[in-house]
């Protein structure tokens, strides 16, 4: 079609769409984007996209993130409205389309006015700003949040299985080492993902026991004998491997050796 930039934007989900967020499939939507990258590459097509295990978490300020409450109106002709897409609490009354200093009562209503010494409301708690994309709950709608919330299931929800791997991919964000290849090596050969957390207590040390493990694996798999064709910064089996760098002007997409300085390659996936 002639476009030379593509961006990939997650779709959050509703109540009835759960079970189709990208959440559930963290491996297979990692190898769609790679495999999508790569070929916008060859294209010339410069692609943008998300990818699990790579956030790290920042330490935000959220009074300085949020400009909603400062610089932006969402108005409404229904008589209420909220004052940011996030938005899951009682809405704020809107009369702007049907009385001239309707702007300005909106614009200073109570809310507006308490959201601007500090985001603090239940909406701000749980809103995507503060959020990485490796959380659960940066893939639900506010709505469905709110619903959760109301059966006491999101804070459940959160504190029990978000984000185990934070550390793990801070770890490996340092050490310039693509967790999504690790991860997607470690399943290749059948070997349990819980292995790579051995590099929180390890760091670079952890990789050669990891590939030792997928190498005997490979060893006893029934590895193709035919050439391959293999773009490094795509969708392949090997460990110690940095993120994928692509330059889409020059049709150039490569892999750099992580910090470990070593690397390996078992197969095309
Ligand atoms: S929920 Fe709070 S922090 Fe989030 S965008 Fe709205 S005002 Fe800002």
């Amino acid at each position: 079609m002639g476009g030379t930039h593509a961006v990939i934007t997650p779709v959050n989900v509703h109540e009835e769409t759960v079970d189709f967020s990208l959440y559930w499939v963290r491996d297979l939507y990692n190898d769609v984007v790679d495999e999508a990258v790569v070929e916008g590459t060859r294209l010339g097509v410069r692609v943008d996209a998300a990818r699990f295990y790579t956030s790290v978490k920042p330490v935000l300020d959220l009074d300085k993130v949020c400009q909603y409450p400062n610089d932006t109106a969402y108005v409404s002709k229904s008589g209420v409205a909220d004052p940011c897409c996030q938005w899951l609490d009682a809405k704020i009354p809107c009369d702007v389309y049907s009385d001239k200093d309707g702007f300005e009562r909106f614009w200073n209503d109570d809310v507006f006015r308490r959201l601007r010494k500090g985001r603090n409301f239940p909406s701000c708690q749980v809103c995507v700003l503060s959020r990485v994309f490796d959380e659960l709950s940066f893939h639900f709608t506010p709505k469905l949040k709110g619903q959760l919330i109301s059966a006491n299931r999101l804070s459940e929800m959160e504190g029990e299985s978000d984000f185990p791997d934070a550390e793990l991919i801070r770890l490996c964000v340092k050490n310039r080492l693509d967790l999504p290849a690790l991860q997607r090596t470690l399943l290749r050969f059948d070997v349990s993902t819980d292995e790579l957390h051995t590099i929180e207590e390890k760091g670079l040390g952890a990789l050669p026991s990891l590939d030792r493990a997928c190498w005997d694996a490979f060893r006893m798999s029934d590895p193709p004998s035919a050439p391959v064709d293999l773009a490094f910064a795509g969708v392949f089996a090997g460990i110690g491997w940095g993120p994928p760098i692509y330059e889409a002007q020059n049709h150039v997409s490569a892999r750099w050796i992580a910090a470990g300085n070593v690397a390996s390659l078992c197969s095309a996936v």
